[in-house]
């Protein structure tokens, strides 16, 4: 069977079961805060599960190693939207050991999408288009100063109100536990 018509098997079942009922919750996290986290698979459900969060209590949203790389991006924007539109009152962006970002590498990248069959006329035009296409793939070398970064781009965004916390923390994707690298209560300016 394929993919797609396996989920909607299934999903078929769950709703005519009516599974979702113990789902029922808003769209205002519970639990006052927005997550930036990586999509790695290791964390689909550890994540929430090691940082007790259920269904309701959190607005996540997920990229590749919990980047915010552009400050007027989707990602900021999502930040932003959960903050003033959706009652987050706190940022926690939590990058991981072992991520598939770090040391990442542009060139084996773009190797794969030339064996794919993207053209070196296509990579060429995207370069003299503007787009630094190497720099754009790049991941980072240390997850820490990865996430310090996303930190300082969201706490000084001119958008961010000031009295918002930004964490930034570091999750094992083995065992769950989680290491502060910045704590966000220490650079509040509660008004
Ligand atoms: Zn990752």
């Amino acid at each position: 069977m394929k993919l797609i018509d396996e989920i909607l098997t299934f999903n078929e079942q769950f709703v005519e079961e009516k599974q979702y009922e113990e789902f029922t919750t808003t769209k205002f996290p519970n639990k006052r805060m927005v997550l930036l986290t990586c999509m790695d698979t290791r964390l689909v459900e550890l994540l929430p599960r090691a940082m007790n969060l259920r269904n309701g209590d959190v607005k996540i949203v997920k990229n590749a190693g919990a980047l915010v790389t552009h400050p007027f991006g989707s990602i900021m924007r999502s930040l932003l939207v959960a903050v003033y539109e959706l009652q987050a009152e706190e940022v926690l962006i939590i990058g991981h050991h072992d991520c598939g970002m770090s040391g990442m590498k542009p060139d084996h990248i773009m190797e794969s999408m030339r064996k794919r069959g993207k053209s070196e006329a296509a990579l060429d035009t995207i370069t003299y288009s503007g787009v630094d296409v190497r720099e754009w793939l790049k991941g980072f070398d240390n997850v820490e100063d990865s996430v310090a970064h996303s930190v300082k781009m969201v706490k000084k965004h001119p958008l961010m109100p000031n009295d918002v916390p930004v964490h930034g923390l570091v999750i094992d994707p083995r065992t769950g536990k989680l290491d502060v690298v910045v704590n966000g209560y220490d650079d509040v300016k509660f008004i």
